[in-house]
């Protein structure tokens, strides 16, 4: 029997928070016996620094249902942040935990699905949107936009994965030993290894209450995602100094040429190409510099190089 554990985020969630318990519940109650798990399956309620009753709700349902749990961030955090602490926190009592929104706009039901890839041997199970059809115009795009820049440098990302997904006991453990704060989960995951499936559902509106993701909190999210995974935009610095400096040495013939028909005013020559050159060479040098700092970021980060996914330990000794 594997014992499972629902880790939902919630900032602020007052709205959604009674008829979200109600359906996890319910979909506990199905699950338990339908897919032989635990009955101390629980729900965790993380709640990343909540001002309205978030907090208030989660308690009061602590002491009438059997399932509901919750751990209380000391402020705002970040849906992130909010995450980790709540595998975390998980990561001793479970075999396996999936991770959803506050809102349910993930469908919940599809969390049977995932269930069984992990007891056909799946470590980590991706809930992908088939479609965006309920996303704004401007969160699709952007959204979409940005996987594929990511994807362009060089960063490993599922299309159209959020954050729900199914991840076993050995995968939250993985997790647990990267110790960097700038934190793009959907990046990290994807990069540790580990046998996985996706499955695929629709998603739906925000039942109540509004995004918790302002366009603030997305554009610090999608700057996370790039910077904490590529050194590329370095390099790319590198690669346009190296260009100017190329155009600067046409710019040397072309100008001479010039010079020699007599076509120019005195000064125009030096002046074209220093300000070529010196501009050339000032960006490369920038990048050179910004290769060795973005370097130094990658140390400290400290990230684990690999993880062991299945171990052969000796043979038996009665097999001989
Ligand atoms: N969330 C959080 N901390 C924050 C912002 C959001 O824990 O600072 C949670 C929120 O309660 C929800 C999830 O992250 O469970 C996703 O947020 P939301 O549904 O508002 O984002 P959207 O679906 O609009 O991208
Ligand atoms: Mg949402």
């Amino acid at each position: 029997m594997n014992k499972l554990a629902i880790v939902v985020p919630c900032y602020n969630e007052e709205a959604v928070l009674r008829s979200t318990i109600e359906s996890l519940s319910l979909l506990l109650d199905e699950m338990i016996p339908e897919k032989d798990l635990c009955p101390d399956s629980y729900i965790l309620f993380v709640d990343d620094g909540s001002t309205d009753r978030t907090w208030d709700i989660i308690s009061e349902n602590n002491k009438t249902n059997k399932y509901v749990r919750g751990i209380k961030l000391a402020g705002n955090v970040g849906h992130q942040n909010a995450l980790i602490a709540g595998l975390m926190e998980t990561k001793s009592s479970c075999d396996m935990a999936i991770s959803i929104d506050a809102d349910l706009q993930d469908d919940e039901q599809a969390m049977k699905e995932m269930i069984d890839y992990y007891n056909r041997g799946c470590d980590i199970v991706y809930g992908v949107r088939s479609s965006r059809e309920t996303d704004t115009f401007f969160k699709r795009f952007t959204a979409q936009t940005f996987y594929r820049f990511q994807r362009k440098l060089g960063i490993d990302s599922i299309y159209n994965h959020a954050d729900y997904r199914l991840m076993s006991k050995k995968a939250i453990e993985a997790l647990s030993e990267y110790k960097e704060r700038n934190l793009f989960l959907r990046g990290l995951i994807p990069s540790m290894g580990f046998k996985y499936e996706c499955v695929y559902y629709e998603r739906k509106k925000r039942m109540a209450g509004v995004s918790k993701y302002t366009p603030r909190k997305m554009i610090g999210f999608a700057l996370d995602g790039i910077t904490s995974f590529s050194v590329r935009p370095m390099s790319i610095i590198v690669a346009s100094g190296i260009l100017m400096i190329i155009v600067s040495i046409i710019a040397l013939g072309y100008s001479i040429f010039r010079k020699v028909r007599g076509e120019v005013v005195p000064g125009w020559t030096s002046l074209m190409l220093s300000v070529w050159i010196i501009g050339g060479i000032l960006t490369m040098s920038i990048g050179v510099v910004g290769q060795y700092v973005a370097k130094t970021y990658i140390e400290t980060k400290e990230r684990p190089r690999y993880f062991v996914d299945e171990k052969l330990t000796e043979a038996d000794d009665e097999k001989d």
